[in-house]
This record gives C-alpha cells, structure tokens and sequence, in this order.
C-alpha cells in the first residue's frame, strides 16, 4: 500500500491497482449496465470481452481512468457525456456537453418522418434544432438519396452534428452532404426552398418545471431544453414558419411534451394543416404530433 500523501490522498474503499474487470465491477456501486458502459469505454473493449477478460488483471492508469469516470457518473454527469457517444437509431453519435443526448423516443420522430418519404425520390428534408444531428444524421442514413437540411442556433452544437454527419454518412451519398447551418430556427434558411418534410425535437419543457433540475437533464444544454415559457413557443414558431417552406402537401413532425399533444395539434389545426394526428411512443405517450400543408 502506498502512504497517503498530497499526490496520493489514502482512499479505503480504492481497488488494487492491479484490479481485474470483475473486481472494479463487483467494487462498483452503479448500476451493473453503467458500470460496464464506463468500463468498456475505458478499456476500448467490447461488452463481451468484460466476460472473457473478466479476471486479467488491468493497468493502473486504466483502473485510476475508471474510478474517475465512476466517481463522475456518482456525482450526476451524464453517462453519454462522460462516454462521449450515445447510441440512436442504430448509430453512434458523438456527444458533448453542448448538445441534447439523443433519446430513444425520438427514434418515432425519425421512423414517421421516413414513412412520410416512402413514395418521394430525393426528397427534401428540413431539421430543425439539429443539436447532435441525430435526426438529420439518420434519416441521411437511411435515406442515401435524401437532401437533408439541418439547423441549429448554436454553433457549438453545428460543430458536434458536423462530426457526427462525416462520421457516419457515406461521403458519396447521391442525395450530398447534410447541409449544417447556423440559423435560429427558420430565420437564416434559404427562403427559397422548399421541403418535403420538415422535423424538429425542439426545447418543449415548460419553465420551472421540476425535471430541469434533476437527472441528466441538469448537464444538458438548457437552451435545449427549455423554451423558458410554456413548452409550446419554440412550437408555435415552427408551426407558423413551415407553411411557407413546405413543398405541396409537406409534411411537418415535431416532438413535444408528454402532455401537450393535443395543444400541439391545435396549433398545427388552427395554422391550416391536414391530417393532424399525434403518434405514441414505445410507453403509449402521445410524444410526436404533426399534419400535412397544402395538399
Ligand atoms: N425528451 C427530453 C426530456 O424530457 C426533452 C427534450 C426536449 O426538450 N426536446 O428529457
């Protein structure tokens, strides 16, 4: 055992240097599946390889590296921001603390947004609040012939999408680069053009409400989050600017607030819209409502 000193604080509960996985895992007071996450990342290893290397003995800088990342998911960060990646719809995005962390009941946004191309070759595709281009990045994706725009007011935030759209896209696609521009929400955009479908996960969460300062949510970007209002003013402009940049019949999805499909559709009635309806998430909540213009 080293004495503790300035460099070296004595630490009861530290692990062996010489620490196997299985020894850092049983240690650890996270949940198995975090701990594991940090691990692998850590050790540039495949989850399997926790089993079958569970008892080779690691070096301590890479013990040090986990308790600190441990330590650090302990005191609330996020375990995508600590990781920098989290997966979505099948990919791997890169993440930091300037972006949303993509969630899984976003992937319906991207799932609706692709029906509604089935029929269209090239189409057009508008993001908006593109934060780690996970929407844009995966409908590209899926959709190599697709001409996607995605937008975003933070340029930290263009910066992470940008990475995230060369990574993972095919650089050849027929439908070209994801356009990535700096724009708040349609102010900046070519007025132009016209989209088959536009997409947004906009901020929805209403000011002041209690999840703000809970969970991950407290290391997100709050501009992300929040529209420091009622949940619905980041909406009520998407919803008034789509009509104008809608191609005919145009389609406009957007994810809002647990609560507030039926505020949403309203919105979407009372701009002109057709076929508003509203679509539930894996846990039946009514997460993403949207309608079709001028058809
Ligand atoms: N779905 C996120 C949450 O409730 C919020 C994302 C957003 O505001 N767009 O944690």
């Amino acid at each position: 055992m080293m004495p503790a000193t300035p460099d070296n604080p004595a630490s009861p509960a530290a692990p062996e240097p010489s620490a196997t996985p299985a020894a850092l895992l049983r240690a650890s007071s996270l949940p198995p599946l975090e701990a594991r996450i940090l691990l692998t990342h850590v050790l540039g290893w495949r989850r399997t390889q926790l089993i079958t290397r569970s008892d080779e003995p690691l070096e301590r800088a890479n013990v040090e590296r986990y308790l600190a990342l441990e330590a650090r998911r302990k005191a609330g960060e996020p375990v995508a921001q600590l990781v920098g990646a989290r997966e979505f719809f099948g990919l791997d995005f890169e993440v930091t603390p300037h972006v949303l962390i993509p969630r899984p009941e976003t992937e319906l946004l991207v799932e609706t947004a692709l029906g509604t191309l089935e029929s269209l070759s090239r189409p057009r595709v508008l993001d908006l609040g593109t934060g780690t281009g996970a929407i844009a990045v995966a409908i590209a994706a899926t959709r190599p012939d697709a001409q996607v725009w995605a937008l975003d007011r933070s340029a930290e935030a263009l910066a992470v999408a940008a990475r995230n759209a060369a990574r993972l896209l095919d650089a050849k696609r027929p439908g070209g680069a994801v356009a990535l521009e700096q724009s708040d929400w349609y102010d900046s955009l070519d007025a132009a053009l016209r989209f088959d479908v536009i997409v947004s996960n906009p901020p929805y969460i209403a000011c002041g409400d209690p999840h703000l300062s809970e969970g991950d949510l407290r290391f997100e970007p709050r501009g992300a989050l929040t529209d420091e209002a009622d949940g619905l003013s980041a909406i009520r402009t998407i919803v008034a600017g789509a009509p104008a940049r809608l191609a005919v019949n145009g389609a406009l999805w957007i994810e809002h607030g647990y609560d507030r499909a039926e505020a949403v559709r309203g919105l979407l009635t009372a701009q002109g819209f057709a076929q508003v309806c509203s679509e539930r998430d894996l846990a039946g909540i009514e997460r993403i409502s949207g309608g079709r213009f001028g058809g």
